[in-house]
């Protein structure tokens, strides 16, 4: 089944950012790659730059190619990407030609156990591109490029009136509303804690809050970003360079605790301070985590009958959910994209995220700013 009339010329070579060693980024040229079965040809339009794409970039787990590290093997990271759809593969009817299209990571194999249960993120057959898995950004090309191949499984419309930079966080959205989900999800009227205000935090508390969670509670150490968790829904705010966390929930919550705490700020202690938010049978959702192992007070869980659950990425299309909710403006997720920077400028958008430097939140490159 070919495509009929194209109205994008397609090159033959694109402008892409690859990995060399460690923290080598170059610029080049690289054939335009070819959709397959099931698939997309995307010219991307906007891509976000994610804090697993600086740790990708400088240690290269967590990506992995051909079994190994993705260093000096020609891979292009970058997974938060948008874009149009310009050539599609056989047998694709789910998208048109010109159909704008914002992108999860996570196309799983489609026939192992996890990805039978729509745990699609925990594909059994990870980085197995034969059997037709493929993480851009991760185990297969992303999208600091101008082109990108996607599966129609990683693929959600945008509208008309979303923007380009907005659709970038449909993403860092949809891994929110995936914590969400696991921990249950009937939030509507409970207490919801989201610790650590970076981008999956605040996006938690604009998630939590569309889907009636009362009162949202963020947690943080930067007024700025406390300030932002406001402006997207969250109740209260506890800045905890000045108040106790643990404390500041039991007041806020009448002593009572809260049935669901969102992590999603890495310390070393958050487990064990999240353990003490909850209560009898509570659940937490681990959406970040230490670089360093840590320790854990298991005793006070099991007594407890404290639920832990950890996610990776963005499951069960809990995207087209978040990007839902993204479209019928239930929280204003352009709040967190701080910066913009060209293509040719990602070693800069880099930059800038990685130091924060302007406290940026969501840099953004955008390819017609370049
Ligand atoms: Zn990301
Ligand atoms: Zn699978």
């Amino acid at each position: 089944m070919a495509s009929q009339t194209n109205a994008f010329t397609i090159p033959k070579t694109m402008k892409a950012w690859v990995l060399g060693g460690p923290d080598e980024l170059s610029l080049v040229e690289k054939p335009v790659p070819e959709p397959g079965r099931a698939e997309v040809l995307v010219r991307i339009d906007a891509i976000a730059v994610c804090a697993t794409d600086i740790e990708i970039i400088k240690h290269g787990l967590p990506a992995i190619i051909d079994g190994g590290s993705p260093f000096n093997k020609g891979f292009t990271p970058g997974h938060e990407y948008m874009g149009t759809v310009v050539k599609l593969g056989p047998t694709v009817d789910e998208f048109e030609i010109g159909d704008r299209i914002t992108v999860e990571v996570h196309a799983g194999c489609g026939r192992c156990q996890r990805c039978r249960e729509g745990m699609y993120t925990s594909c059994l057959n990870y980085g197995y591109r034969e059997k037709g898995h493929r993480a851009n950004g991760f185990s297969t090309d992303g999208g600091f490029a101008e082109y990108a191949v996607n599966s129609v499984n990683t693929m959600v419309h945008v509208p008309d009136d979303m923007s380009d930079e907005e659709a970038t966080l449909v993403v860092t959205a949809g891994t929110a509303m995936y914590g969400l989900d696991v921990m249950g999800g009937i939030i509507a009227g409970e207490p919801v804690v989201v610790l650590g205000p970076g981008p999956i935090g605040l996006m938690g508390v604009g998630v939590a809050k569309a889907l009636g969670a009362s009162p949202v509670i963020l947690t943080g150490t930067r007024e700025r970003r406390l300030e932002m968790g406001k402006r997207l829904g969250a109740d209260h705010v506890v800045d905890v360079t000045k108040e106790d966390a643990v404390e500041a929930v039991a007041r806020l919550t009448g002593g009572k605790g809260v049935h669901y705490v969102l992590e999603c700020s890495g310390a070393p202690n958050a487990l064990n301070e999240a353990a003490r938010m909850v209560n009898r049978g509570g659940r937490i959702c681990l959406a970040a985590f230490p670089a360093e192992p840590v320790p854990v007070d298991l005793a006070y869980l099991v007594r407890n009958n404290i639920y832990v659950f950890g996610i990776r990425g963005e499951g069960r299309s809990a995207t087209h959910r978040a990007a839902a909710l993204m479209a019928q403006k239930r929280f204003d997720a352009k709040l967190i994209h701080t910066h913009t920077f060209g293509l040719p400028e990602v070693p800069t958008a880099i930059k800038y995220a990685r130091e924060r430097i302007e406290d940026a939140i969501k840099v953004v490159v955008k390819m017609s700013a370049s």
